[in-house]
């Protein structure tokens, strides 16, 4: 008797959505069994899809290709994995295959069944019994646990219990019963981790139905800058349920760490998996609660691929999972977390589709930091850092306080110019100039990587006096040295100035120990780009500045007033938020903005602290505008050896479209270049795909997939690249 299992195997992108392949196989296979086939000349890891007892029609067992292996000792993967992978495979247009096999962990494709199984019976070999640890007859799964990071010491972290805020009790109660996804907007230093971490412990505590060790997957924006979480929740639980429970998930690790930690949580060892946005596709048999932190950061977005957003994901992920339990009156939750949700959360929420818990205030009764606006139509020409703002920071400095400098930009300086001739330091490659890095003296193109040395002399005209334009982190750093180099911190000595941002945490361990630098008050002004601004719990700063908020004031993009607000309020979240420590201080912490434009209405609301004030006036012009999240956006996107032929095939695709389903409740706007127009030389453009009902753009875009193959042999089209699709774009 033969079988015949349809296969999922990654196909290359845009090979058609939804496409198995049909093989042969002796035995019945499990759909999500992980097994090995032929393909081409290769063979490869596939994913059963569903498996039949009848040949397919028109296929003969002979014309049939076998399954070369099964991975057995594996699980297969469950039936809400296979869902949640078509959905994102269907919602984001790309290939089943794709998405699928890109969601698995990339030495897993590599692995035999003979490799596998060696693999395995080494982890079981390792697993040390541990009563506390198991309480269901689950795979017994360890690994050794990372030490603590860097600059944790043990005071910095909360006890075992905590006793909560009041707001942190009556957010944790309303969770308990709660059925819709959460929106828990906490304000900066509200206690969401603790929220985060009650939760995690109430759902691990829950007895699965089935036998299964309950799992909970918490999401962070970028694991690296979140050491202190990572730290809480092994403190928190390693005790409770052994050295293994908690494992990372993230893109800097190495292969065989990530199939460790995957094999972990899908095997039920790993109680909690922690991880980016590309956690959201672990394999998690018992999960009962999904948490997003900071919500509202970009990064959850995914920018290549099936270019997914993992918060939404994880909604609808939840949503599968709670419907799976329903018999047993069990679900998964899902929290949003976020002192600036994301307008689409905040609208969800109006609308009750979200449950909003609100945490307004801060733990300890601590103020949030009080707004300074530094106009700069009234300061000295040419100040980087003006005098009042320059005075504040010092007076901080000698009290042994410390503070946040932000500017949304690395290297030295932006561009290096001549002014005889005019040369700029262009990229060769790209339509943006490379940026001057005093340090290793080079010119460093931030979208393509294309360096040099810095010539002597303009390779124009060979003036020597070239000079750089515009200010970065880099040079920012050595200015604040410079003049605030008078100071004295309490202990006597010089105040120390630090610089974190892609350049100074490059290196594995260097972002750990530069924070640690910062808890342990041997730095005293730590400037940085938008890294420092993010989650951290600092202690001791006081004073947090922005020096360049206006360029976003009026960017073109309509999502820009939104990520303004959330990082001014993030950043300005990082000051005063230890009650006890301002006491002592007797000071109120603060928040400066340098800005050419003091009236400009976002920054009244920001004095206010007034989010949902904003969000309630941005949905109100959106709406206005139909823009999301009261209209749906696609992007097209195509790449090409020439801007002509990048727009002529989203031009053809455009023409080709008409009479597709739906194609009357489409706008398609005019094919336009990108702002960066070309990148390691190649051309880029796209077209924007809106409609005020996302229904109907699902419909057409997955109607407009067939066209866009077509297209891309198209004569017209000669020299394109690549093209893709951008479902819920969040730049246009
Ligand atoms: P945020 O809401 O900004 O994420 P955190 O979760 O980082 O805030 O909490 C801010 C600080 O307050 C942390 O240092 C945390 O340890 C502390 N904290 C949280 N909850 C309590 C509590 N109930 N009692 C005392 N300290 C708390
Ligand atoms: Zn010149
Ligand atoms: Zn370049």
């Amino acid at each position: 008797m033969a079988f015949w299992p349809n296969v999922i195997v990654a196909t290359p992108a845009h090979s058609g959505m939804g496409h198995t392949l049909t093989y042969r196989s002796e035995l019945s296979l499990t759909p999500g069994s992980l097994v090995r086939v032929p393909l081409g000349t290769r063979e490869v890891l596939g994913v059963v899809w569903d498996c039949g007892d009848q040949p397919p029609e028109g296929l003969s067992q002979a014309q049939t290709k076998a399954v070369a292996s099964v991975l057995e000792g594996l699980p297969a993967l469950n039936g809400r994995w296979l869902q949640l992978v078509r959905f994102a495979s269907q919602y984001y247009q790309r290939g089943l295959g794709e998405v699928a096999l890109a969601a698995l962990p990339p030495q897993l494709r590599e692995l035999d069944g003979v490799q596998l199984a060696r693999r395995l019976k080494k982890r079981a070999k390792q697993a040390s019994p541990d009563p506390k640890a198991s309480r269901s007859p689950a795979v017994a799964d360890r690994e050794a646990a990372p030490a603590l990071p860097d600059g944790q010491s043990p005071a910095e972290n909360p006890p075992l219990t905590q006793t909560l805020s009041a707001e942190q009790a009556e957010a944790l109660a309303s969770l308990e019963h709660a059925t819709a996804p959460i929106l828990l907007h906490g304000a900066t230093g509200s206690g969401k981790t603790e929220v985060y971490l009650q939760t995690t412990r109430r759902a691990l505590d829950t007895v699965s139905p089935d036998g299964v060790l309950t799992q909970v997957l918490v999401m962070v924006p970028e694991i690296n800058l979140t050491p202190q979480l990572e730290a809480r929740f092994r403190e928190r639980f390693e005790p409770l349920y052994g050295a293994g429970a908690v494992v990372c998930l993230h893109s800097g690790m190495t292969p065989a760490q990530r199939l460790a930690s995957w094999l972990s949580a899908h095997t039920g060892g790993a109680r909690i998996v922690l991880g980016t946005r590309m956690a959201i596709f672990a394999s998690l048999p018992g999960l009962r609660l999904i948490v997003v932190d900071e919500e509202h950061d970009p990064s959850y977005k995914s920018q290549e691929g099936a270019r997914y957003s993992a918060r939404d994901l994880a909604v609808y992920r939840a949503k599968i999972e709670t419907d799976a339990l329903a018999a047993s009156g069990q679900r998964c939750q899902v929290i949003l977390g976020s002192a600036t949700p994301s307008l689409e959360s905040w609208h969800a929420a109006d609308l009750g589709r979200y449950l909003r818990l609100a945490m307004p205030g801060r733990i300890g009764g601590g103020a949030l930091p009080r707004l300074r606006l530094i106009d700069m139509n009234n300061q000295p020409k040419g100040a980087v850092v003006a005098p009042p703002l320059l005075a504040a920071m010092a007076e901080r400095i000698q009290r042994g306080e410390q503070c946040l400098v932000l500017l949304n930009r690395r290297g030295y300086a932006p561009v290096l110019a001549c002014h005889d001739c005019g040369w700029k330091s262009g990229c060769p490659h790209c339509s943006a100039y490379r940026v001057f890095h005093k340090l290793d003296r080079t010119l460093r193109c931030h979208h393509c990587g294309f360096t040099e040395r810095v010539p002597r002399a303009c390779p124009d005209c060979g003036n020597l006096d070239i000079a750089p334009v515009g200010r970065g982190t880099e040079q920012l750093e050595e200015q604040l040295a410079a003049l605030l180099a008078d100071v004295r911190r309490p202990d006597g000595q010089p105040p120390r100035v630090a610089r974190m941002d892609a350049d100074t945490t490059r290196l594995k361990g260097s972002l750990e120990s530069q924070l640690a630098a910062l808890h342990s008050g041997e730095v005293d002004v730590l400037v940085g780009t938008q890294m420092i601004a993010k989650g951290h719990d600092f202690r001791r700063i006081t004073l947090v500045a922005g020096l360049n908020a206006d360029s976003a004031l009026f960017a073109s993009d309509y999502r820009a007033p939104e990520r303004l607000f959330a990082l001014l309020m993030q950043a300005g979240g990082r000051a005063g938020r230890d009650a006890a420590f301002m006491g002592a201080q007797g000071g109120a912490s603060e928040m400066w903005i340098q800005t050419w434009y003091p009236d400009h209405p976002l920054f009244a609301t920001l004095k206010l602290h007034d989010y949902p004030g904003f969000a309630t006036e941005q949905l109100h012009e959106r709406e206005i505008a139909g823009m999301p999240p009261y209209g749906a956006q696609a992007l097209l996107r195509a790449d090409a050896r020439t801007q002509a032929a990048a727009q002529a095939f989203l031009n053809l695709a455009a023409e080709q479209a008409i009479g597709l389903p739906h194609r009357d409740d489409i706008t398609l706007y005019p094919a336009v270049p990108l702002t960066i127009q070309r990148v390691a030389n190649v051309e880029r453009a796209q077209m924007l795909v809106e409609s005020g009902s996302r229904a109907a753009l699902q419909r057409f875009l997955a109607a407009w997939q067939p066209v866009l193959h077509a297209a891309r042999s198209a004569p017209e089209a000669r020299g394109l690249v690549r093209w893709a699709v951008d479902v819920d774009p969040l730049a246009i």
